[in-house]
């Protein structure tokens, strides 16, 4: 099935020219770029953008990094979108991570970890509504 998800590319990675080395990852894995912009979030953006952890512990770092330097975020368009992201992300923790994805390539650490990816069909709808308005998009 053809989806969309969410990717931002994070202030760490950001700071240390890698935007365009992830790209390129997610080009040759077959994710289509529909949309695409270079921000900088204000604390309140990224709070809202959080929410859902909003009682974690990690909370006020995360949203501190996240406004620490401009993102870059996208809308990727492919079969499996949201999985196969999720996958050439790695996971979250790099020092978990597999070889070949893009936080075991990048990431610093727990918390600077270099990009984002909606988790879920229901939440990739809600984050790209969140950044992206329909003219926005070029399908
Ligand atoms: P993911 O980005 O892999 O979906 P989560 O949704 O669990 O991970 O967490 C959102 C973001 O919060 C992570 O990408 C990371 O930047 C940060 N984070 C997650 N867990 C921790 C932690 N234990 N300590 C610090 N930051 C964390
Ligand atoms: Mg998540």
């Amino acid at each position: 099935m053809v989806e969309r998800t969410l990717s931002i590319i994070k202030p760490d990675a950001t700071a240390r020219n890698l935007t365009g080395e992830i790209l390129k990852m997610i080009e040759e894995a077959g994710l289509k770029i529909v949309a695409l912009k270079k921000i900088k979030l204000t604390k309140e953006q990224a709070e809202g953008f959080y929410q859902v952890h909003k009682d974690k512990p990690f909370f006020d770092s995360l949203t501190d990094f996240m406004t620490s330097g401009p993102v870059v975020v996208s809308v990727l368009e492919g079969e499996n979108a949201i999985e196969k992201y999720r996958k050439l992300m790695g996971a979250t923790n790099p020092a978990k991570a597999e070889e070949g994805t893009i936080r075991k390539k990048f990431a610093l650490d727990i918390e600077k970890n270099s990009v984002h990816g909606s988790d879920s069909k229901e939440n990739a709808e809600i984050e790209i509504n969140y950044f992206f308005n329909k003219l926005e998009i070029v399908g």
